[in-house]
């Protein structure tokens, strides 16, 4: 369930995520919490990595097999509920939506920000992707320290 303030608690957040070990290499985490009607990460991934099944209505499941963390799904979800993450010795890599203005530019040092709307660390910018098929979405590859690999959810530029 999520809390009285719509954020995801530790448990729902958990549940979303795969073991260190397996974040070696890059996976989509879907945190998308809700039973609604709802299906473009599915039909947008090549690799058929994203299962919801007849039922629109049910939540996205990733085959963490299939998925080979490409990122296309995430400007697909227009709830902005996926992300790419991988682990780098003492960093996560998150591949992250960005919407708002001023965009970051790669080697900015930005605030991280947790699903509060708090900062919570300072995070670096390593990748912008602005290409125009994501519309006027960009995707930041952003290095996060890894303690906080269950608490980062986006940037505060
Ligand atoms: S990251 Fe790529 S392979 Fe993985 S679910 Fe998204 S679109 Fe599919
Ligand atoms: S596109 Fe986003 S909101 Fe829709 S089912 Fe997929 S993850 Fe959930």
């Amino acid at each position: 369930m999520l809390n009285k303030i719509g954020v995801a608690n530790k448990d729902l957040v958990l549940s979303r995520f795969f073991d260190e070990k397996t974040l070696v290499k890059p996976k989509a985490i879907l945190e998308c919490y809700e039973e609604i009607p709802c299906n473009p990460c599915s039909t947008s991934c090549p690799f058929d990595a994203i299962h919801i099944g007849e039922n629109i209505n049910k939540k996205p499941e990733l085959d963490v097999d299939k998925c080979v963390g490409c990122g296309i799904c995430i400007t697909s979800c227009p709830g902005l509920a996926i992300t790419v993450v991988s682990i780098k010795g003492e960093k996560a890599i998150f591949k992250i939506p960005y919407e708002m203005n001023p965009k970051p530019v790669k080697g900015d040092i930005v605030s991280g920000v947790n699903r509060h709307g708090e900062v919570i660390c300072d995070v670096e910018v390593v990748r912008v992707d602005g290409h125009q098929r994501h519309d006027r979405t960009v995707i930041l590859d952003v290095a996060v320290p890894l303690i906080y690999l269950h608490d980062f959810i986006t940037v505060r530029v």
